[in-house]
């Protein structure tokens, strides 16, 4: 009987080689998407292809309803649900002064109400079954701040601490709950930013390139994994080095 991965955001840049890594290690992937569904479709299409098992799920993380069904269904039709990845996550950027309000919103509404919608309708049968693993994907700006992403920063530092609160409540019964930051990792978010950006970003990068969406789906496999089952709590940072908590 595989073990079962909900992965949010999963139709491309990093979820989607989330997807992908988790499906090789022999997880039942359940690969969640907001609108891309030929991109979500291929990423399911390309698991099987390696052998191994996957669904797609349409539904937006901000709409608590839809993630209840989102879980009502996963848990129906499964045996159990291993490990969960809150990776979904989108930039509205501008500097405060010119920011509306409703970009400072939508970003808190998808990145981190997004994130406590999924936890709180998975905590229920992840503590029944007595095990689970709750992956949430922040970020290095989250802990360094960032200028022009007041509501994208402000989302990453409450999912830092979300995690740290979740993994309090929920350790008694052997879930774990971590977080991990990314740096600069190449992906339809960072393609957006200019040659100008992107190379100031790269003279604060030690490691001296960028990310890739493996380096950060690496450090899932290892936080889902069994060799990481003490560690709760934590936000893996993982930037080359960029940020050195
Ligand atoms: P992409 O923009 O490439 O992909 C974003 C993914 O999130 C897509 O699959 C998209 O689905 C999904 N998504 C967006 N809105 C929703 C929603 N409301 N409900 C469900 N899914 C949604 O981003 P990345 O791969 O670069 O980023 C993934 C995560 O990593 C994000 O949380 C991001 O903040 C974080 N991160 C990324 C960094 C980077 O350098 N790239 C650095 C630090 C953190 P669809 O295709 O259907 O729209």
């Amino acid at each position: 009987m595989s073990k079962v991965a909900l992965v949010t955001g999963a139709s491309r840049g990093i979820g989607a080689s989330i997807a992908q890594a988790l499906g090789k290690d022999g997880y039942h992937v359940i690969v969640n998407y907001s609108g891309s569904q030929d991109k979500a479709e291929a990423v399911a299409a390309s698991i099987k292809e390696a052998g191994g098992s996957a669904e797609v799920y349409q539904c937006h993380v901000q709409d608590f309803e839809a993630v209840k069904e989102m879980i009502k269904h996963i848990t129906s039709t499964h045996d159990s649900l291993d490990l969960v990845v809150n990776n979904a996550g989108v930039t509205k950027d501008g500097l405060l002064m010119r920011m509306k309000p409703e970009d400072f919103d939508k970003v808190i509404d998808i990145n981190l109400k997004g994130a406590f919608n999924v936890i709180q309708n998975v905590s229920r049968p992840m503590l029944r079954q007595k095990h689970g693993r709750i992956i949430n994907i922040s970020s290095i700006v989250g802990s360094i701040g960032n200028a022009g992403q007041a509501n994208y920063v402000a989302s990453k530092a409450g999912i830092d601490g979300l995690t740290r609160s979740v993994a309090r409540e929920l350790a008694p019964k052997g879930v774990t709950v971590n977080a991990i930051a990314p740096g600069f990792i190449e992906s339809d978010m960072t393609d957006v930013l200019s040659d100008e950006i992107k190379d100031a970003m790269l003279q604060q990068i030690p490691l001296g390139h960028f990310g890739e969406v493996n380096d950060i789906s690496e450090a899932v496999k290892y936080l889902a994994s069994d060799s990481a089952k003490f560690i709760t709590g934590q936000t893996l940072h993982v930037n080359g080095g960029m940020y050195m908590g």
